[in-house]
């Protein structure tokens, strides 16, 4: 007989590795192209020669990279397997009963409704505005007594959609001070909003605030597996006592350590990329397409219930995207030869005919 597991798990989808298809160019992760710097490079093989040891537990080194950093203190730091085991780990620790409500604009990150569901928490979903950003009055009024956290992705993923500092600010003004509010700035690098909605920032001085970054993104290190958390002392140290134990492994805090310190060099590539999204979305605007201003190294299409048959059509025309059923399609931006060819597909009178007509 098979062991008797969960049943509410039956409706979270059994994960499927996204479609492969040998040769073909991938903008449906938001990965950065390049390879690491050599110095990262040369601190991951060092530290690959101890990997009979384990890694720090505390992650002593890189949470006082960080802390330096942001000038915070080491004590306002965690580290996580990715962010997105932050995002599980808040939900352990802000949920303990099964009326407790996680909220979050919908759509946004995927990761957010399975996190609540495994950690038997509700979710609270929010739909975004017209302009398919976060609807902050709308979630504002879905605060309830059962709310326990609330995550904002700023810039939203998969819409790329980002708020200034103020916006954010009245959005957090209007929170009560004992919710766990959640700025996930997985995208931070690439935002160039005017009124800059730095996180950490907007922080100091709300200790029901935590930001998330992470370093799989602009940093380029997605294939380690390693975030970071600012926030209270309190909140951190709950984040520590659910941490799964030396789940940040040596490989990722050496190379993490070494990014920070080699930050310049790594963000000057986010001006090209940033640059080369402008260029996606000029040109597919021109070619007819709606396509909302993004903050991120990605670009989203409504095409609604055309989606799915959309990324089909464009794997077989070698380009990976990544479609949200009903919704759209998240199109990475990559490395300007990659870009062409995805522009190639998009642009073909006969896929615009299809799509678009
Ligand atoms: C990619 C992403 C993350 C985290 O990624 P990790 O690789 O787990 O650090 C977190 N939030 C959002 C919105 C993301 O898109």
């Amino acid at each position: 007989m098979t062991a008797r597991i969960r049943p509410d798990l039956e409706s979270i989808p059994a994960y499927t590795p996204g479609r492969s298809n040998p040769g073909a160019v991938k903008l449906a992760s938001n990965e950065t192209t390049f390879g690491p710097l050599p110095t990262v490079a040369k601190a991951i093989a060092e530290a690959a020669e101890l990997v009979n040891r384990y890694p720090d537990n505390g992650a002593g080194e890189l949470r006082a990279a960080v802390a330096r950093f942001h000038d915070v203190d080491i004590a306002n730091v965690a580290v996580g397997c990715g962010s997105v085991a932050l995002c599980q780990e808040l939900v352990q620790i802000t949920c303990a009963a099964s009326t407790d409500e996680v909220l979050f604009a919908w759509r946004s990150f995927e990761a957010y409704p399975i996190v609540t569901q495994v950690g038997n928490a509700r979710a609270v979903q929010v739909p975004l505005t017209d302009s398919y950003a976060h609807d902050f009055d709308a979630m504002a009024a879905a605060i309830s007594e059962h709310t326990k956290l609330i995550f904002v992705c700023n810039p939203n993923n998969p819409t790329g959609t980002a708020y200034g500092r103020t916006e954010i600010e009245r959005f957090l003004d209007a929170v009560p001070d004992h919710i766990l509010v959640v700025l996930d700035e997985a995208y931070y690098e690439y935002l160039r909003v005017e009124d800059h909605p730095d996180g950490i920032e907007i922080g100091r001085g709300r200790p029901n605030v935590l930001v998330l970054r992470t370093f799989s993104k602009a940093y380029g290190l997605a294939g380690l597996r390693v975030g970071y958390a600012v926030g209270d002392p309190e909140v951190i140290t709950a984040l520590l006592k659910v941490h799964i134990p030396f789940s940040v492994n040596r490989l990722a805090q050496a190379a993490a350590v070494a990014s920070l310190e080699a930050r310049e060099e790594l963000l000057d590539r986010t001006d090209k990329l940033i640059a080369e999204r402008n260029r996606i979305r000029e040109a597919l605007q021109t070619a007819g397409y709606t396509v909302p201003p993004s903050e991120a190294n990605f670009l989203w299409l409504p095409l609604g219930d055309r989606s799915v048959a959309y990324a089909e059509a464009s794997a077989d025309a070698g380009v990976l995207l990544r479609p949200y059923a009903n919704d759209g399609v998240r199109v990475t931006a990559g490395d300007p030869h990659e870009n062409d060819l995805f522009l190639a597909f998009a642009t073909d009178p006969a896929v615009l005919a299809r799509f678009l007509g």
